[in-house]
């Protein structure tokens, strides 16, 4: 069957046990949205049919990672998955200590404490919620080194998540080397649309961060969704395996915070990475304080095993393959239908453009968050806001105006078939449809910070 040309990669699993579930009525459609305040992140899983809100923890674990979960040693110190877990993460990403947490968050919060001093500047390839928000916490300013393409929703470009070196120069040149304490990079870009950074771009950043002696840190989150692009897409790694990709890639970086929760294929967990060994010492003070021991971080032991389990199954070319195929198959039968997406189409998700849905409301009567309501009524599918809404407001209290006004359509790995994103298109499709009769929403309650996540609106009349 070598030869045999498929038009997208069949499973590379078979199902052992299932879930069952159900779709509701559109009585209880209406009910459950209002209800929710119009944000999908407020509904009852139950009255949800298709979950694409995240990949993040609903991911399926496989007969290895469900049987390493009976095999937890659950010491309070010293455990043995904990030496697992280490040895995965040294012999994948190459990286001398790990420290766990309980999820991405948690290392984030620890990287920006050990790092950062009040008045540092840290530039991103595009910002990430928690990750912005722990960097401002500490008392950074993020600033976005991410190249022009990546704010442009029609741009082809194949390495959109690529860090722009003369944006990043200058603020080195306004700000001085020493008051930016590292380069956050994340592989790949989420609120970019899943786009990956090549490994030219990845080295020059290093190359340019060593001259001045500023550290580069990785948000792996999705690092081997980021891997599979670049043998897909960049000359002279077709033919490399994903693991060695991943080795390559994370030579340039001096560590890495990552949620499991992702391309772990777990359902919670995460880690910091460093090689710093004074560092180390100082991430280990703090996560005493906010996670647990350094040999649990705020996971159980049987949690540890399934993540080291996860980062191998994560690191095969079978696994991610398939796994970019679902969402291309999502995206370009959308693209088929006219629906208005960001190209090129991401690793974790399609995003669908809300600009071009709603053409008449205006971004402050958030279009992307009423698109993610519509298509709920319309079908019971799940999907989120990435838009003004997720961007939140500025220290003056003004809304940050994002370029891109999105929802994301995101793909748990190993939980739906091809036939479950065939609904889907047809519900974003019913959608489109309908589009001209649809208003914008107001605020009914507005949360001081990660305002997406339990905000409360109601549509304008
Ligand atoms: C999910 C995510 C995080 C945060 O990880 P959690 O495990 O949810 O705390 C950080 N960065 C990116 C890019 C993510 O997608």
């Amino acid at each position: 069957m070598d030869s045999y040309k498929y038009k997208y990669r069949p499973e590379p699993y078979r199902i052992k046990m299932v879930e069952p579930m159900r779709i509701p009525t559109r009585e209880q459609r209406e009910e459950a949205i209002k209800r929710a305040g119009y944000n999908t992140f407020l509904l009852n899983s139950e009255d949800v049919y298709i979950d694409l809100l995240t990949d993040s923890g609903t991911n399926a674990m496989s007969d290895n990672q469900w049987a390493g979960l009976m095999l937890g040693d659950e010491a309070y110190a010293g455990s043995k998955n904990f030496k697992h877990l280490e040895e995965a993460v040294r012999d994948l990403y190459g990286f001398k200590y790990v420290v766990p947490t309980h999820q991405g968050r948690g290392a984030e919060n620890i990287l920006s404490k050990i790092m950062i001093k009040p008045g540092d500047y840290v530039p991103g390839n595009m910002y990430f919620t928690t990750t912005r928000a722990h960097q401002e916490l500490a008392g950074a300013t993020f600033r976005d080194v991410i190249i022009d393409e990546a704010h442009d929703p029609e741009n082809e470009h194949p390495f959109k998540g690529n860090v722009d070196l003369a944006k990043l120069q200058a603020l080195i040149d306004e700000v001085g080397p020493e008051r930016i304490p590292y380069i956050s990079l994340a592989v790949t870009v989420n609120m970019a649309g899943g786009q990956p950074v090549s490994m030219a771009n990845l080295k020059a950043v290093y190359e340019l961060a060593q001259k001045y002696g500023i550290k580069v840190m990785f948000d792996a989150t999705r690092c081997v969704e980021n891997a599979c692009f670049i043998k897909h897409r960049e000359p002279g790694y077709e033919n490399k395996t994903i693991r060695e990709i991943l080795r390559e890639m994370f030579s340039y970086a001096d560590g890495c915070t990552m949620s499991g929760k992702k391309d772990g294929i777990v359902n919670i967990g995460g880690f910091l990475a460093l090689n710093d060994q004074e560092l180390y010492q100082k991430a280990t003070a703090l996560v005493v304080v906010y996670e647990g021991m350094p040999s649990y971080g705020g996971m159980s032991g049987r949690d540890m095993e399934a993540l080291a389990r996860g980062l191998y199954e994560a690191a095969d070319y079978d696994f991610v393959a398939h796994r970019l195929d679902q969402v291309r198959y999502l995206g370009e039968k959308l693209l088929e239908a006219g629906i208005p997406i960001v190209k090129p189409i991401g690793g974790h998700a399609v995003f669908l453009d809300a600009r071009r849905f709603y053409p008449h409301i205006p971004q402050d009567e958030f279009p992307a968050q009423m698109l993610a309501a519509q298509i709920y009524l319309e079908s019971g599918v799940r999907t989120m806001e990435r838009g003004i809404i997720s961007a939140g407001r500025d220290a003056q209290g003004n809304h940050y105006y994002p370029k891109l006004e999105l929802v994301r359509l995101t793909i748990p790995r190993r939980v739906y078939t091809y036939a479950h994103f065939d609904y889907v298109v047809d519900a974003v499709q019913a959608a489109w449809n309908n589009r001209q009769n649809v208003k914008g929403l107001r605020f009914v309650y507005e949360p001081p910070v990660l305002r997406f996540f339990t905000a409360r609106f109601e549509p304008i009349q």
